[in-house]
């Protein structure tokens, strides 16, 4: 009997412009026995299957994937490959984390070259270009805290090609957008197209002998085994990189709260529309609000851009948000309010996806040399460069070797399990809603809210 081909267009921009999207490969039978499972063939699956052959070409390594190399976050997010990840700046401002926090921020901004480095050693043409990013005061009072923040980096002995304040001048000559009062700008980010770079990693990693089983959904992970639609497999080590979809294994449940984020893609704009507009180096952009936004300058030159964050009760999961759905449209709404120049041009993509947050908000690789259980992931929607590093520290972490990356604060710093319902729900609705009132009235009002932003920054500790 063969099995029936999930649908494996995950909706967004990226699929629609590979050279060719190949169903997923589900012929053949499963290995009764492999030396290293990997359960999900997104960046954190690929990333550590990479690096794990390459420490030890002799290991086998495979990769079970539910849908198609990419269907998750990896295929389908804003391109940002950003050396910092979700929790430094607030270990930056800990005194007493403060040495763990330099020590990852610079792991990450490292970690924006190794990919390059991987890309153009390996072939991979996703389209880096290391424009770095542009974080844009679009509300004229954030613009002393912002400057007090890229002093306070100083202090901590970054420098001005770390981080560096644009006056308002500098910063509208590299993007012309509807208010820009200034700018942090940071060489340390690359703009990259996600789908291109997750199935040219795929293809590297087949060519060093790991098996990719895609349309293969693993069911549970027992003790030194898992169980897949498609039969059991005895392995020595399971890694788990299931990233906003960890729920759908039973015994991994509220591990991961699987938020949304959403985006859209314009049709490709003329050159005489972004002389105006800018981002000659296809620096993204972003504008430090609560309820975040993200943007870059496409190679075909288009925006790709996106925002908000959705969760749905009990944690459910939609495999493709529809383009009609009405978050999608205030995501389009904030580009063109950023961008009245995009009058009489149109939105062809919309298309949501979903990432994974932990208890703890911040990412953390596991691993367990009894049980042989691993895991990485907690990304928060920042996980593009950041599960690069994570790939690498598991792949070290299993192959026994003590580097330097191994003594990185993320190691077995893993979260404790989110509430159950309804308590769940209610905080992620309450951040939403507070995240999106607070950005709500401090562009209104230009002036900072006072009671929404202590409450929020509360929420999300
Ligand atoms: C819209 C959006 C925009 C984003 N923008 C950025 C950005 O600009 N920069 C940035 O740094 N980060 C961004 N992110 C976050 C980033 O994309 C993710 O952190 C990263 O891709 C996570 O990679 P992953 O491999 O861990 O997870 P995923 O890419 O989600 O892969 C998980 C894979 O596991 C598979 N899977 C799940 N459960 C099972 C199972 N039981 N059996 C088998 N397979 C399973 C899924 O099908 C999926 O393919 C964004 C995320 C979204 C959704």
């Amino acid at each position: 009997m063969t099995t029936p081909l999930p649908d494996y267009h995950n909706g967004s921009f990226w699929f629609d412009s590979l050279d060719d999207l190949t169903p997923p490969e589900i012929s053949g039978p499963l290995p009764d026995q492999v030396d290293v499972a990997i359960i999900g063939a997104g960046f954190t699956g690929l990333w550590t299957a990479y690096y794990l052959k390459r420490n030890n070409p002799q290991l086998h390594v495979a990769i079970f994937e539910a849908v198609v190399v990419g269907f998750g976050a990896s295929g389908r997010n804003g391109g940002w490959c950003m050396g910092i990840a979700e929790g430094i700046t607030g270990m930056l401002a800990q005194p007493k984390l403060r040495a763990s926090g330099l020590e990852l921020l610079s792991a990450m901004q490292d970690t924006v070259d190794e990919v390059g480095r991987v890309c153009q050693a390996e072939n991979i043409d996703c389209h880096y270009q290391k424009g770095g990013t542009l974080t844009v005061a679009t509300r004229e009072f954030s613009t002393a805290a912002m400057q007090a923040y890229v002093a306070s980096l100083h202090q901590l002995g970054l420098t001005e090609e770390d981080y560096r304040w644009l006056s308002a001048t500098e910063s509208q000559a590299r993007l012309n957008c509807a208010t820009n009062h200034g700018a942090i700008y940071t060489s340390h980010c690359a703009a990259i197209h996600p789908a291109r770079l997750v199935r040219g990693l795929a293809d590297v990693v087949r060519g060093m002998g790991v098996a990719i089983y895609e349309g293969t959904p693993v069911l549970e992970i027992g003790d030194r085994c898992i169980d897949t639609t498609r039969g059991k497999v005895t392995t020595d080590v399971i890694l788990r990189a299931t990233e906003g979809y960890t729920d759908s294994i039973p015994s991994q449940k509220r591990q991961l709260m699987p938020l949304y984020s959403m985006m859209v893609a314009t049709e490709p704009l003329p050159e005489s529309l972004w002389e105006d507009i800018g981002l000659n180096q296809r620096e993204t952009f972003g504008d430090g609000r609560r309820v975040v936004i993200y943007g870059q300058r496409t190679a075909d030159n288009r925006f790709a851009f996106g925002g908000r964050a959705g969760y749905y009760f009990g944690s459910k999961r939609k495999a493709v948000i529809p383009p009609g759905d009405p978050a999608l449209g205030q995501v389009e709404q904030t580009l063109r309010t950023l961008f009245p120049q995009l009058d009489g041009y149109a939105v062809s993509h919309r298309w949501g996806g979903l990432m994974g947050v932990p208890r703890h908000w911040r990412p953390s690789v596991s691993y367990d040399t009894q049980t042989g259980l691993g895991a990485a992931g907690g990304y928060t929607g920042e996980g593009v460069a950041a599960s690069n590093l994570a790939g690498r520290i598991l792949a070290d972490l299993v192959s026994g070797v003590n580097s330097p990356l191994t003594d990185l604060a993320w190691v077995n710093d893993t979260a404790r399990r989110w509430e159950p319902e309804p308590l769940r729900w209610l905080g992620a609705r309450a951040i939403e809603f507070f995240g999106e009132r607070a950005d709500r009235s401090e562009i209104h009002n230009n002036r900072p809210s006072r009671f929404w932003g202590p409450l929020f920054d509360g929420l999300t500790r």
